[in-house]
């Protein structure tokens, strides 16, 4: 076998060094072939929920591609698709009716966007064809997602091909931040700039709500985006919500729209959409956006379609993946991470307050800053590595992201390497 034959993402190839080889993974583990295994800290980037190779969604996923593995979703339809909408549509704001399916959460986010963008260009209100977003913002890798993100890091080499759109600050607060007000009045000002001079050109406004996940768990507080929203409302302003990281109880609730008390105009979900099996994306709408693109001809419809659009097997896993969410058992432990995320957080950041910056806790998501000039992150991570523990720190953000089957254990076990490696460093 040749390994040499891939180019992994988001990658320097050069520095690379050797990728652990995975063999299989089992609840919160992943094993390497030589049968060492790591707790996966981070959730495979951000997807898994119940733990891998968990046994009801392999099942749903075998007996689906067993009757009905794919078929062209234009012109067709099926039970897994209906099934799996009727099911989430439970748990989203009832506005919230209409679902559009694709492969990953940048799909998700370019189907918006187009979305938002043909909403404006149907109803006859052709000047609005500006974006905002944060600033920090990650909406996706493909164009239209690059657009509307603002992480020079990422995205800048792009940035001449791509479309109009205004960063505003995002406020960045943390569980003990004095300026948090100033912040957000900050950041409240520049939007009322914004909107007073060209409110009435914009197409939409593009947010993870609550909290930023690429930029590094990067946090604001739901008041904050209350207000933000409201501001959009007097100027008719389109507003997506990219819960693609956030939902499925990532914050603590199924969807963080809920610490808002918001409905947004369209939102976008993929990660745990199937509980990290197999890639399956939805945008959600209204009928007021839906009702835009009715006509008795092509022109005003959505020319969007992936080849694999609402794959039925991923929509099992998702069925069964939502099915294992609306478990009291789940809901139970996912609590139950949530405080001893809090806990353990608060006790690291007492022990460690001189070189741990910002800590902040959202529902089964924890992080913090690491002072860089007394730690090098890279090593840390690779100590922790070594003892098991896989965290993959964003910058100098250092955060936790579990399963939600993770046992209590594994969970102080990873906040006591941290503790060790942090001493040990020191
Ligand atoms: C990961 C992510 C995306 C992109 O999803 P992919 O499946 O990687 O294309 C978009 N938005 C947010 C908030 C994300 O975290």
């Amino acid at each position: 076998m040749q390994s040499d034959l891939l180019w992994h993402p988001f990658t320097q190839e050069k520095t690379k060094g050797k990728q652990i080889h995975i063999e299989r993974g089992e609840g919160t583990k992943i094993f390497d072939t030589d049968g060492k295994s790591y707790l996966d800290m981070i959730s495979s980037w951000w997807v898994n929920l119940h733990g891998h190779a968990n046994l009801e969604i392999a099942d749903a996923i075998y007996r689906q591609a067993k009757k009905l593995e794919h078929v062209i979703f234009a012109g067709f339809t099926h039970t897994p698709a209906v099934e799996l909408c009727t099911e989430l549509s439970k748990f989203l704001p009832e506005s919230l009716v209409k679902f559009f399916f694709s492969d990953n959460g940048s799909t998700s986010v370019e189907v918006a966007l187009k979305m938002a963008y043909q909403f404006w260009f149907n109803v006859g209100e052709r000047n609005r064809t500006i974006f905002l977003c944060f600033e920090g913002a990650y909406h996706g890798d493909t164009f239209g997602a690059m657009s509307v993100s603002a992480i020079p890091k990422f995205h800048d080499v792009f940035k001449e091909l791509f479309f109009k759109s205004v960063a505003i600050p995002f406020p960045n607060t943390w569980d003990y931040d004095d300026a948090a007000e100033e912040k957000e009045q900050n950041a409240l000002r520049v939007l009322e700039e914004c909107l007073e001079s060209y409110g009435n050109q914009v197409a939409a406004f593009i947010m993870e709500p609550i909290i930023q996940g690429a930029s590094g768990m990067k946090y604001s507080q739901p008041s904050f985006v209350k207000k933000v929203c409201e501001l959009l409302k007097n100027y008719g302003i389109l507003l997506i919500f990219d819960e693609v990281m956030t939902g499925f109880y990532r914050t603590g609730k199924m969807f963080a729209l809920e610490h808002v008390c918001i409905a947004p105009d369209i939102i976008c979900l993929s990660k745990g959409l199937t509980g990290g099996f197999l890639p399956l994306a939805l945008t959600v709408t209204t009928k007021r956006i839906y009702d835009a693109f009715l006509g008795d001809g092509f022109n005003k419809a959505l020319a969007h379609g992936h080849s694999y659009t609402a794959n039925p097997i991923a929509c099992a896993a998702a069925i069964a993946s939502t099915g294992l969410l609306s478990r009291d058992e789940t809901i139970k432990n996912i609590n139950k991470i949530v405080s001893i995320q809090k806990e353990n957080l608060e006790k690291l950041y007492s022990m460690f307050s001189s070189v741990i910056m910002r800590p902040r806790c959202l529902g089964t998501i924890a992080a913090f800053d690491l002072d860089d000039k007394s730690y090098n992150v890279k090593d840390i991570s690779l100590k922790l590595l070594n003892m098991g523990v896989f965290i993959r720190p964003l910058g100098n953000t250092v955060y936790l992201l579990p399963p939600y089957c993770i046992s209590q254990d594994e969970l102080v076990y990873s906040y006591r390497a941290i503790e060790d490696c942090l001493t040990i460093a020191l």
